[in-house]
């Protein structure tokens, strides 16, 4: 505790198991200081943490088991083969088997060359990955932006997005389940997928109605918001064509 940002991010939403599990990771890796809130969301929180050698990470915190994370649970977690034997009743093991699961997805993913956050590690709640973003702010989603977005543009951008869910779908064997201009961040031209704890696998009993609904929000927002000609069932067939 040396640090009068530290002492600024510790929130009430810390209790003391939550704060020696962020002492482990800090120690694990070397981490200086957390430098203040990114997001504070429903169930989790992330924060942007900076280490020893000035470099940034994004520390993402699972604090509060909503009604709707417990349902998120049953849908997203329990089907997935991975993870089908996780003991539901406490929630601390939850909340350590969601976390794991992200991590294990983003590793998935930037396995296959998927332009997600690379993953640094996983310790009970807490997943560690890059922080994307510059001068210590994040960078935008692309719903933030896409009313500065020109035809072209929007094009490069589409292209990004289908080539990185082909990479999800055809290499990871995954399907993202959560994917819309809302969990895209987009910084220096590139387009990055964030947000991935409740992707599954391929073989869930679910995953083509999670597909088709990522295909439709793809198809809506580059329609409807950004004004590309496209057809829902031509953006199926591009992230399918493995
Ligand atoms: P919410 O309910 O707010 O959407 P969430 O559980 O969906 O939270 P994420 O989407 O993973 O969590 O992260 C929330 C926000 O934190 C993102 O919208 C983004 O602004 C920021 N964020 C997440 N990951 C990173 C990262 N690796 N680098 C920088 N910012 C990030
Ligand atoms: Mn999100």
């Amino acid at each position: 505790m040396k640090d009068k940002d530290y002492f600024e991010t510790v929130e009430e939403v810390w209790d003391t198991k939550t704060l020696l599990a962020a002492y482990e990771v800090m120690r694990r890796l070397k981490l200086d200081r957390f430098a203040g809130v990114v997001s504070a969301g429903k169930e989790a929180r992330v924060y942007r943490a900076i280490g020893r050698n000035g470099e940034e990470y994004a520390v993402k915190i699972y604090l509060t088991a909503t009604a709707e994370f417990r349902k998120s649970i049953q849908k997203y977690l329990l089907g997935d083969p991975r993870f089908s034997g996780v003991d539901v009743s406490s929630t601390k093991k939850l909340f350590a088997a969601w976390a794991r699961k992200e991590y294990r997805n983003l590793m998935r993913m930037y396995e296959c060359g998927v332009a997600v956050p690379k993953p640094y590690l996983v310790y009970q709640n807490i997943v560690v990955m890059e922080f994307i973003g510059r001068s210590g702010l994040r960078a935008p989603l692309l719903q933030e932006i896409y009313s500065e977005i020109d035809v072209e543009e929007a094009r490069e951008i589409y292209r990004q997005v289908v080539e990185n869910y082909r990479r999800i779908y055809c290499c990871a064997r995954l399907v993202h389940a959560d994917f819309s201009e809302f969990n895209l961040m987009y910084l220096d031209g590139r387009v990055y997928v964030i947000d991935v704890a409740q992707a599954v696998a391929v073989d869930h009993p679910n995953s083509s109605d999670f597909l088709k609904q990522d295909v439709r929000n793809i198809y809506r927002f580059f329609s409807r918001k950004l004004g590309l000609e496209l057809e829902e069932k031509q953006v199926l067939e591009a992230i399918t064509n493995c």
